[in-house]
Order: C-alpha cells, then sequence, then structure tokens
C-alpha cells in the first residue's frame, strides 16, 4: 500500500531587515566619510519633549546609530509642562543654526502642544522626518525631497526582495500621514498599480487578496492571515504592537506571521523587518539634508526635480 503523504507548505523566506539596514548604515557611513574630505560633518538634533518611556528608547537607539555612522548628534530634552513656545522658540534657534542639518521632534508629543504647529515649524530642508506639508507636496509631484523615514526603509526592502518593482499590484492598509499615504505615493512613483485599504474600507481581506505585495500599517495584532493573501505575495509588517505574552509583553505585527508565512513568497518578521530600516532611512535622510543645504549655500537648485512617469 502507498501512502500519499503531501508535503508541508513551502514558507515564505524572511525580508532580513537588520541585515538590509546595515547595507543602508554603511553606505551612509561612507558618504558621512567622504564629506568630511570637505569638512561637512553632518548633525542630528533630537528634540525630546517629556519623559514617554517608549519615545526615551526610540531616541537612545537613534543617537546610537547615528553615532555609529559618524553622524553627529544633539540631544534636546524638555521638561513634560514646557510650552508650545518654548518647543518654537527651541525650533527657530536649531533652524537658524548653521551647523544643524537634521532636527527630528520626537513624537508624540504632550497633550497640550500642537504637534502640526510643531512640524510646520521646522525648516523643510532640515526636516529628516518628511512630515512638512512642503515635503509632503513635493513628494507627491515627484520632487526629490526629505522623505518619510518608514516608507522610505519598506521600499528599500520590496526593491531587494522584488527587484523591479513596476506593473505589481500593491495594496496599503492604513492611510496615515506618517505611514500609509507617503507608502502609497512611492509605491505609485515605481509604477505599482496601488490600492489603499482602510477603516471604512469594505470587505478588506478580498481587496487584500489581489495584491502582489501587501503593506500593513494599522497597529493592531495579527489583524492580517493568511486568508488575506494571495499564494506568492511579499508582505511588509509596518505594525509594532505590544501583547501579553507567556513570559511577559512581547511585541507582534500586524500580520499574523505563523498563518501568512504559509501562502506568501517573502515577509518582514516583527521584530527585525521594517524597525530597523526607520532609523537607517533618518541617518540617510539627515545626510540628504546636508548635502541639500551644502547646494543651497553653493547657490544649487534647492530641490532637485527627478522624472516621473506618466
Ligand atoms: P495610525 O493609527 O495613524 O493609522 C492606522 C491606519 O489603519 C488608519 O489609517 C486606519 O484607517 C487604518 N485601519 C484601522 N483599522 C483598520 C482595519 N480594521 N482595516 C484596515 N485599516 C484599518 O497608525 P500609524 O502611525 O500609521 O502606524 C501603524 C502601525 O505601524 C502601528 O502599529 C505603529 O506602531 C507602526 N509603526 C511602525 C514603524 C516602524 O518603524 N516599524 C513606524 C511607524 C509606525
Amino acid at each position: 500500500m502507498t501512502l500519499l503523504i503531501s508535503p508541508p507548505p513551502a514558507l515564505a523566506r524572511d525580508i532580513d531587515g537588520k541585515a538590509i539596514s546595515a547595507r543602508v548604515l554603511d553606505e551612509v557611513r561612507e558618504e558621512v566619510l567622504a564629506l568630511a574630505e570637505e569638512q561637512i560633518y553632518p548633525a542630528l538634533a533630537v528634540l525630546l519633549v517629556g519623559e514617554d518611556p517608549a519615545s526615551e528608547v526610540y531616541v537612545r537607539n537613534k543617537l546610537l546609530r547615528a553615532k555609529e555612522v559618524g553622524i553627529r548628534s544633539l540631544e534636546h530634552r524638555l521638561a513634560e509642562n514646557a510650552s508650545q513656545n518654548e518647543v518654537l522658540e527651541l525650533i527657530a534657534q536649531l533652524n537658524a543654526d548653521a551647523s544643524v542639518n537634521g532636527i527630528l521632534v520626537q513624537l508624540p508629543l504632550p497633550a497640550h502642544i500642537d504637534e502640526q504647529a510643531v512640524i510646520h515649524a521646522i525648516h523643510p530642508i532640515k526636516d529628516v522626518d518628511g512630515f512638512h506639508r512642503e515635503n509632503v507636496g513635493g513628494l507627491v509631484q515627484g520632487i526629490e525631497v526629505l522623505t518619510p523615514c518608514t516608507p522610505s526603509g519598506c521600499m528599500r526592502l520590496l526593491r531587494e526582495t522584488c527587484g523591479d518593482l513596476s506593473g505589481l499590484h500593491a495594496v496599503v492598509i492604513g492611510r496615515s500621514n506618517i505611514v500609509g499615504k507617503p507608502m502609497a505615493t512611492l509605491l505609485l512613483q515605481a509604477d505599482c498599480s496601488v490600492s489603499v485599504v482602510h477603516s471604512r474600507s469594505v470587505d478588506a481581506p478580498t481587496l487584500c487578496r489581489m495584491a502582489d505585495i501587501v503593506v500593513a500599517a494599522v497597529g493592531r495584532p495579527h489583524l492580517i492571515d493568511a486568508s488575506w493573501l494571495k499564494p506568492g505575495a511579499v508582505v511588509i509588517d509596518v505594525g509594532i504592537n505590544r501583547i501579553a505574552g507567556e513570559s511577559g509583553p512581547r511585541l507582534v505585527g500586524d500580520v499574523d506571521y505563523a498563518s501568512a508565512r504559509t501562502v506568501a513568497s517573502a515577509i518582514t518578521p516583527v521584530p527585525g523587518g521594517v524597525g530597523p530600516m526607520t532609523i537607517a532611512y533618518l541617518l540617510k535622510n539627515t545626510l540628504i539634508a546636508s548635502q541639500l543645504q551644502r547646494a543651497v549655500q553653493l547657490g544649487g537648485p534647492q530641490v532637485v526635480s527627478v522624472p516621473v512617469s506618466g
């Protein structure tokens, strides 16, 4: 008698954000060394208001990585009860200081401070988060501007995984200003057909099952499982959710990794996928900011147009 045993399903390969971000950081380090020969030393100012424990960890990691690639970092701390004017005054000083190339305000800010007013007080050419409306508009128009770090990092992961993205159907789940919208814009610039799924979408799993590329940026643990995915889809999980585990709290993504990898062809783990790319692209943006500022000092164009095909 012959027993028919079906082979276990092939599992998706991991997209190694740690390894790819290490390459991005190497590229930044090399360019920082080249700038040093011209007596240019890129510097990033990080502003933390209050003592939010998660923000403390993020800031510490950013400063550590900056040091590793030779970018000078300047840490500015204001008390939880600092007034909005104090924050705006500090930003005005940093804007005026030619030795500061990038300004990052760690979000979220305390509730009494208007986050938008703070973001838009940063000079667009020093806005390494890419959140200023001038940079957002430039991104949509296909102009080379400072672009949000997480979506930029996701694009690098996708390019290294898929090569040319042209013609692929990408579904972005989430439409925030920080991740979802800029992600959709970058995918469009890479000639993907792009759908954006959000909290009001009807039958999100069906829309998602049409996608070659799925980028999940929702903030809901394990929302997306194998039933949302087309066989062979490439999955980028931006979500970072803290849930209770057997041995204490642990981090999980928006995607149910164990389930999704039975259907996808490649997937980012959480942690170790998108997270390290965000910091790497923050430092890359600091480098780009110093190059853009140099171009302005030399009297060149402030922004460089890049062709966007129709
Ligand atoms: P957000 O809360 O601003 O936006 C969430 C989006 O999800 C919204 O646009 C909403 O319409 C959509 N949404 C909510 N419920 C939905 C549902 N049931 N189906 C489909 N869409 C739904 O969040 P954000 O700032 O974009 O962050 C999203 C996640 O990414 C969070 O977990 C955050 O922690 C994480 N994040 C990670 C990094 C990183 O470096 N890895 C960076 C930024 C954000």
